[in-house]
């Protein structure tokens, strides 16, 4: 089966070929350590946890990359704010972060790196920009300047004269020689955190990060490289020009792959914006696997509208197929047919929604076998939890009859039993009398 991935670079879903064979190299931007992540995060690392996943599955090795962006003006900002050092602040929202994902179940990154942590390959960078003759400096900073780079734009398909974008982070400064041009090390400022180094003494810009990193741990050219839909546009586009420019090999990545936005009430959900809510705050009413099901409910490259509703749609979904599953024995078989038809699903650019109806479609199946093991397989993927038994709490009450049923049943007071039986039953329980003693059940 051929796996197909839509690329935003072309625009079109491309069979999938690895540089190397079996091997898969792939980065996606992490956050800005400087506040509690949020559900748009979840969104998109939930659907890259369950994408490398997917590739896991199929037999690649995958190292999987993601960077931490550790210095920054938003990290200024909020540590003078909070009047805590920058790296106290990047501390806790690292831990924050890290802990947070992994309660939604994301545990598939084979590695965080932290900006901070390679700075000696970003002064590497901007060096070898400056002295192709990419790079120039200017009063506050170096920058890149966009007019050499004669495919600027290709990922956004923008013009030059479109290179400067009100939304992100832009570089000011009445002297770049073009408006979009971005800073690549912005020369010390009193107060703010800055390195020494041969290019004077300051921080890294906010793009040169990320190709800093990949060249370290990549090299040059790799696999895939994912973010979410608002980061092809300025970083992204910075990342290509840098990068090829540096190595003059082309192209950076082979496939593209950006997530839709998690909405609120149609406006994309972020800290700027103020409509956020945090993972930790969801995760207080919602499990993780009904989170991750309903972002497997979308593919991946949709918007999804965040809303109690869209949630406890999730949730009771997910009730119904943990119900089915939870009588399905294993039989030691697996089903090929529905192994198939799942990976014909993940092989269409990781059609998740259709994929989910397979599963459905074999659960319902009475006369499928091999239910258990598949059910297993495809879960190691969703992380929904399918076979694990659902636990049911028992009020103390019912315990209380239970026991006094057990000590009648003993003394054979046959009416009593009966009579604490129809008890329980008010109570919304089933007794059942098996080989092991009272077995009990929601009705
Ligand atoms: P940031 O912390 O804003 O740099 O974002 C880190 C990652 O989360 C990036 O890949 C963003 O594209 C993604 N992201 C941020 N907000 C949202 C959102 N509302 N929906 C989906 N992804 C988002």
């Amino acid at each position: 089966m051929v796996l197909k991935i839509y690329s935003t670079l072309s625009r079109k879903k491309e069979v999938f070929k690895p540089i190397k064979e079996g091997e898969i190299k792939i980065f996606v931007c992490g956050p800005t350590v400087y506040d509690l992540s949020h559900v748009g995060h979840a969104k998109t690392y939930t659907q890259f946890d369950i994408i490398v996943k997917y590739l896991r599955f199929k037999g690649y090795n995958v190292f999987y990359l993601q960077n931490i962006t550790d210095i920054d003006d938003k990290i200024i900002n909020r540590s003078n704010l909070e009047k805590v050092s920058w790296k106290e602040l990047v501390k806790k929202y690292r831990e924050a972060y890290i802990s947070d994902i992994k309660s939604l179940g994301i545990d598939s990154v084979s590695k965080y790196a932290n900006a901070t942590d390679y700075i000696p390959e970003i002064v590497s960078q901007v060096e070898r920009l400056i002295k192709k003759g990419f790079a120039y400096k200017i009063s506050d900073g170096l920058y890149f300047d966009l007019t050499k780079d004669e495919e600027y734009g290709k990922l956004a398909r923008r013009k030059l004269s479109e290179g400067e974008d009100a939304v992100s982070r832009i570089d000011e400064n009445s002297e770049k020689k073009n408006s979009g041009d971005f800073c690549l090390w912005k020369f010390k400022k009193e107060g703010e955190p800055s390195w020494k180094t041969s290019l004077g003494e300051g921080r890294p810009g906010w793009h040169i990060e990320d190709t800093a990193i990949t060249e370290k741990e990549f090299g040059s050219q790799y696999d895939i490289h994912g973010g979410g839909l608002d980061l092809i546009f300025p970083h992204h586009e910075a990342e290509i020009a840098q990068m090829e420019s540096i190595s003059g090999k082309k192209p950076l990545v082979r496939y593209w792959m950006h997530t839709g936005f998690l909405n609120i009430g149609k406006e994309k959900m972020g800290k700027s914006k103020g409509n956020f809510s945090t993972i930790r705050e969801l995760i207080k009413l919602y499990s993780s696997e009904e989170i991750r099901y309903l972002f497997l409910s979308a593919n991946y490259r949709k918007p999804i509208d965040f809303s109690p509703e869209s949630l406890e749609n999730a949730k009771s979904s997910l009730e119904r197929l943990k119900n089915i599953c939870d009588s399905i024995t294993n039989d030691g078989k697996t089903n090929k047919n529905c192994l198939n038809e799942f990976e014909e699903s993940m092989d269409d650019d990781f059609n998740t929604p259709n994929a989910l109806q397979v599963l459905w479609k074999l659960v319902r199946d009475e006369n499928a076998n091999g239910k258990y093991q598949t059910i297993k397989k495809l879960d190691e993927i969703f992380g929904l939890k399918l076979l694990e038994k659902i636990e049911i709490k028992i009020p103390k009450k019912v315990n209380e009859f239970l026991e006094k049923r057990e000590i009648a049943r003993k003394n054979k007071k046959w009416e009593e039993a009966d009579k604490l039986r129809d008890e329980i039953k008010s109570l919304g329980f089933q007794v059942l009398d098996g080989k092991e003693g009272q077995e009990i059940k929601e009705v």
